[in-house]
């Protein structure tokens, strides 16, 4: 039986000693159980609500009961990863909910509906940044800028669903990495204390676009980096300065240990299923050798795919990179980072963070030793 979140007291109990150490550098966990106690009035409603909770035959004594005994006993596990903070709430009543490919028509029929839009005629549509655009038309400047340097790379297709289809290839990703370096680079020509890159894809509203057609966004920040990359880095410094190791190759072999990642041959990139996720299902692709990493586009292509099996519509792609330019000793040892999060069903209508995740710890439902499961049978 594969492992589960919710067994992750009986997998770490199982590492050898090395691994065990290595674990308990960078992670905390505990274990709590909410007993939630309803009405019997509540209870038909209940066992309908949780009927996947029970593999006894549904309808019976034996099905009822152990729905029932497992949404009033709801085993609840707490992750802490101890250099960063991230820290991750698991609940395996929510984490063992099935996932069930929705009729989709309804969204389809709305991404229609923006064909035609500014990024469907760039040309006409969108401003362009000083140096002009990369490959005729596949980059422009952002309407309403973040940063000083703010460019998009707009995709080809003008579905941001495309990378659902049989025919999305690692080509097509490889090709925005290209795009994405062209610009950055003319930026940093232009301006060479621009060195702060950070490349995104925000797919759906859900994830925050506000426009349909596919389209990944690029920033170059200068001085320093974004704030959220900039605390990795100095984490990761304080690290080695306590324990004279990598943070990084930590933890990449603590999930490996687990049983949590994918790493195919010839390829210099590991896949991860992020055991203090920041949300549901997030993925960490960590390159060896940088984007010229071999296998980087096809480990995006995988996690992507991936994502289609899990019927993930709405997500947030984001990639950590050191500094442009010459090698800055402080970021000497930080490599690039690709993270992947499911940001819920377009379909409903709350959001998918709330207080929780955005100042304490965040709450997810996906089960991370599941979502390695699928990456690593692609
Ligand atoms: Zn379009």
């Amino acid at each position: 039986m594969p492992s589960s979140i919710a067994d992750l007291d009986q997998v770490v109990a199982a590492l050898s000693p090395d691994d065990r150490a290595r674990f308990d550098r960078l992670f905390a966990f505990n274990r709590s159980t909410a007993r939630v106690l309803p009405p019997k009035t509540m209870e038909d409603w209940i066992v309908k609500q949780f009927r996947y909770l029970s593999e006894e035959p549904e309808g019976t004594p034996a099905w009822r009961d152990e729905v029932l005994r497992k949404v009033g006993h709801q085993r609840i596990v707490h992750v802490l990863n101890r250099v960063t903070c991230q820290a991750t709430l698991f609940n395996a009543v929510r984490a063992l909910k099935p996932v069930e490919a929705k009729e989709s028509a309804a969204l389809e029929e709305e991404i229609e509906k923006t064909r035609g839009g500014p990024f469907c005629r760039p040309l006409e549509l969108t401003p362009e940044n000083p140096f002009g655009r990369i490959g005729g038309a596949k980059t422009c400047a952002n309407v309403a800028a973040y940063d000083g340097w703010h460019g998009l790379v707009i995709f080809k297709e003008h579905s941001p669903l495309a990378f659902r289809d049989d025919d999305y290839t690692p080509d097509q990703v490889a090709d925005m990495f290209a795009t994405a370096r062209q610009w950055a680079a003319k930026v940093h020509a232009e301006d060479p204390q621009a060195r702060f890159f950070f490349l995104m894809w925000n797919c759906l509203w859900k994830a925050a676009a506000s426009i349909i057609h596919g389209h990944a966004q690029m920033v170059v920040g200068r001085t320093f980096h974004y704030g959220k990359v900039e605390r990795l880095c100095r984490d990761a410094a304080r690290y080695r300065a306590e324990h004279g190791t990598d943070y990084f190759n930590d933890f990449v072999a603590a999930h490996e240990a687990l049983g949590l990642t994918d790493r195919r041959d010839g390829e210099a990139v590991t896949t991860l299923a992020h055991l203090a996720p920041i949300k549901e299902r997030e993925l960490v692709i960590v390159a060896d050798d940088g984007l010229d990493s071999a296998g980087l586009p096809e480990a995006v292509w995988r996690a992507l795919k991936g994502y289609a099996r899990l019927d993930v519509k709405a997500f947030n792609m984001a990639v950590y990179m050191p500094p442009l330019g010459e090698t800055d000793p402080a970021w000497a040892d930080f490599p690039v980072q690709v993270y992947l999060v499911d940001r819920g069903d377009p379909a409903t209508k709350s959001t998918d963070i709330g207080g929780m995740e955005l100042y304490t710890s965040s709450v997810v439902s996906s089960d991370p030793f599941a979502v390695a499961e699928v990456v690593r049978n692609l």
